[in-house]
């Protein structure tokens, strides 16, 4: 992804966005940030936005206030992916509760809820699911046995802004609370870091918003030990004018999806679960998956094309999370073995995506 070129593409909107923050002498929790939330939460279908200072506070800060509104001690057990970026593991730890990691399905990459059942225990009470590569995780099942199970169901929609589930609802619109990420690779990204918290429950909100800004309930008064992460006014009069391409820039992800789907046909390639409702899915990223991955980044690399690995390294076999590397969650770590990103950013044309389709069906077998 060519973040220089994306930024040049708006850059009158985005240098008119800068200039108005510059002007107006207001630089944190101000003008810019309200009506970012505001059009946020509009845009999710959400009645509450709440800004943070970027992705992995929005998990902390909402899982905190869960953890006080609900009162959960420090015992509490919440369920997630074993496959899934660092923070949201890390979020868990970081709000006082005990992850307890849980395999996904080999097909979709996502939380397998079949193991969601098997990780329930009397402890537990929530489970965070991860809209992984920009695909809705499968919500009705989790909803089903988080009902049956009394426990909540938390979003980390970081990859996945404005991706709709067949019930009509977004992603941060799906369960109890929501957390998003603005990096500025993300499909809604910042020139800097960012981050938000989607609800409706009017309590969870503003707690929410009371932890982000130092646990204040008014000016210098502390109700609970809070922390700063609070999205900045720059940033947030920057993903105002961000915000209004970001449905036309997931259609022509999805277009680009399209045809990777269509026309990638390799014997040791396996492409990503397509679904059957295809707007739940905004391809923050185009997994592919193959057992001679490491030949085939290689190969693609001297051809010119750059590829990633998301992730090479699953939580649980991180030397930060030693106290899981006992476990083993043999999908995860087939699909870190195995899968490989392809390009796929809003700015790319027709031509660079069959050049691309067209080298990895030259792969030679
Ligand atoms: C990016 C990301 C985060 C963290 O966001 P930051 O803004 O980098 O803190 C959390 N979860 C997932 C799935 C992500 O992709």
């Amino acid at each position: 992804m060519d973040l220089k070129k994306t930024t040049l593409n708006y850059q009158p909107a985005i240098s008119e966005a800068i200039r108005r923050v510059l002007d107006s002498g207001w630089y944190i929790l101000g003008e810019e940030g309200k009506a970012f939330e505001k059009e946020f939460a509009t845009y999710c279908g959400c009645r509450h936005c709440i800004g943070t200072g970027n992705g992995l506070d929005a998990l902390t800060v909402l899982l905190t206030a869960c953890r006080i509104l609900y009162h959960w001690d420090e015992m509490t057990q919440v369920i997630v992916p074993a496959h899934t970026f660092i923070a949201t593991v890390e979020s868990i730890v970081r709000s006082g509760l005990t992850p307890i990691l849980c395999d996904v399905d080999a097909d979709d990459s996502l939380i397998d809820p079949q193991q969601v059942e098997s990780c329930i225990s009397p402890r537990t009470r929530a489970i965070v699911c991860v809209h992984l590569y920009g695909k809705i995780a499968p919500i009705t099942s989790l909803n089903t046995i988080a009902q049956k199970n009394g426990l909540l169901l938390l979003e980390d929609a970081a990859q996945a802004h404005g991706a709709i589930h067949p019930s009509g609802n977004k992603a941060g619109h799906l369960g109890h609370g929501a957390a998003f990420s603005f990096y500025p690779t993300k499909n809604l990204g910042a020139l800097g870091d960012g981050g938000a918290i989607t609800t409706d429950n009017q309590s969870l909100a503003d707690l929410c918003r009371q932890l982000a800004n130092y646990g204040q309930t008014e000016k210098y008064h502390h109700l609970h030990k809070g922390m700063n992460t609070r999205l900045d006014e720059i940033q947030a009069a920057i993903l105002r004018t961000r915000l209004k391409s970001l449905d036309k820039e997931n259609t022509h992800r999805q277009s680009i999806a399209r045809q990777y789907m269509d026309c990638i046909s390799h014997p040791d390639i396996r492409m990503p679960y397509k679904g059957v409702f295809p707007q739940d899915s905004v391809w923050h990223i185009f997994p592919i998956y193959s057992p001679r991955r490491n030949e085939l980044q290689r190969y693609l690399a001297h051809h010119n094309i750059d590829t990633l690995i998301h992730y090479p390294v699953p939580p649980h076999l991180q030397p930060a999370f030693q106290e899981y590397s006992h476990l083993s969650f043999p999908c995860t770590e087939q699909i870190c073995q195995e899968e490989l990103s392809l390009p796929l950013n809003p700015l790319m044309t027709n031509q660079e995506t069959e050049y691309i389709i067209q080298t990895i069906n030259r792969f030679p077998c």
